[in-house]
């Protein structure tokens, strides 16, 4: 199969790729998506993997996922919306925003979904009308300050706070499966999830005790780290500590994760085109058609620094390379090494598939990155659509 399908990160491919969809580009590999869906399958065996669709909200990358058999994780209702558009069975869907309006529970209820996060006791109370409909699980906080993005300083209850949620949710008559956490995006070694997992063993052992529901489900959250410009480690050997953790829950526990950026990132690269150029202080600075306030946007809002080349050969000059809003803030890097090039020449961005497009706005009136998908099924040779 990966033989016969076209590799639409070469550069011949994403030139033709822009010249038929223009520019600014998103080009999604499905393949990648699959590659990445069976890498971490093989890192995490027997834990059903739901990906996360915040990162990339994209259908070519929900049909993969769920052709590949694995499953979903929502948490919007313009998400369920795009799922349900799809028809996607529900019953492979959770949903885990910890906080939401009563619209967007029935919204979910109304497509099928019936797992829900709740983190605190007004949460659990609003399924109260939805009892004996809806499973819960509680999303406990592990804080992970190291981490790029740490998500549990919004979202989660404390470990101490987590039974007596339990409790509550039994009083109402509202059904728990089990807990969840998420101890932050791009972490760097699975110290932090190791450490939730084997409190979460704990608590989910007390609940039983106390009869206060099945608690059979736990839920690993995402956080596995990709290669940036700066480097990550193997996913296999990343997850080896957790798969250690893992083993010591009981076999009638279904552990499931919420994979986003792992299975999005690597996907896709970034495609912009040079609109000028200008020599200020004695450096090229190259004016592209994408910038911060476009798919560059994770560079503020996800810290993150994708490794950017441009199509072109040629000696290397030290370069600023700027996106096209009147803002100043709008630069992508300054201090590039790139070879001298003229408007119309290409900027490709690597690993631009999580929190990219997905977070751009249309400032100034430049319109986002068009999302071209290549690969989209298993062994047919490639094409687009
Ligand atoms: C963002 C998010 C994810 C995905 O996290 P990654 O670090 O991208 O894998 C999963 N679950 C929830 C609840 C999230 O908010």
């Amino acid at each position: 199969m990966a033989s016969k399908a076209i590799d639409p990160f070469e550069p011949a491919q994403i030139r033709r790729l822009v010249a038929e969809f223009g520019s600014p580009l998103l080009i999604l590999d499905c393949a990648r998506v699959r590659a990445q869906y069976r890498k971490l399958r093989k890192a995490l065996p027997g834990v059903d993997l739901h990906y996360a669709l915040k990162p990339l909200p994209h259908s070519a990358v929900v049909r993969t996922i769920i052709d590949e058999g694995g499953w979903l994780d929502l948490a919007t209702s313009g998400e369920v919306q795009l799922v349900a558009g799809m028809k996607i069975d529900p019953a492979l869907c959770i949903h885990t925003h910890p906080i939401k309006r009563d619209s967007d529970i029935r919204n979910a209820l109304a497509y099928g979904v019936r797992v829900f996060v709740a983190d605190n006791p007004d949460e659990v109370r609003k399924f109260r009308p939805y009892a004996g409909k809806v499973k819960l699980l509680l999303r406990v906080s592990f804080r992970s300050p190291g981490a790029v993005c740490d998500l549990s300083r919004k979202f989660g209850c404390d470990p101490e706070d987590a039974l007596a949620l339990a409790r509550l949710a039994a009083e109402l008559g509202v059904q728990v499966r089990g807990f969840s956490f998420h101890v932050g995006s791009q972490s760097a070694d699975a110290l932090k999830h190791v450490e939730a997992i084997e409190t979460c063993v704990r608590l989910l052992a007390a609940a039983r005790r106390e009869r206060l529901g099945a608690f059979d489900t736990l839920d690993i959250g995402g956080g596995f780290p990709i290669e940036y410009a700066q480097r990550a480690p193997d996913i296999g050997r990343f997850c080896a500590p957790i798969r250690k953790a893992l083993a010591k829950l009981p076999r009638r526990v279904r552990v499931i994760a919420e994979p986003g950026r792992y299975i999005a990132g690597p996907a896709a690269i970034g495609v912009a085109t040079v609109m000028g150029r200008a020599r200020r202080e004695g450096h090229w600075w190259y004016y592209l058609d994408d910038g911060l306030y476009g798919s560059y946007s994770g560079q503020l809002y996800d810290h993150a620094r994708y490794p950017v080349e441009a199509l072109r050969e040629g000696p290397l000059l030290p370069a600023v390379l700027a996106g096209p809003t009147c803002d100043s803030i709008d630069v992508i890097a300054e201090n590039m090494m790139l070879p001298e090039l003229r408007a119309g020449d290409l900027i490709v961005g690597r690993a631009m598939g999580a929190y990219t497009v997905a977070s751009a706005s249309e400032f100034n009136f430049f319109p986002k990155a068009t999302v071209v998908a290549v690969n989209r099924r298993a062994g047919d040779g490639g094409g687009v659509e």
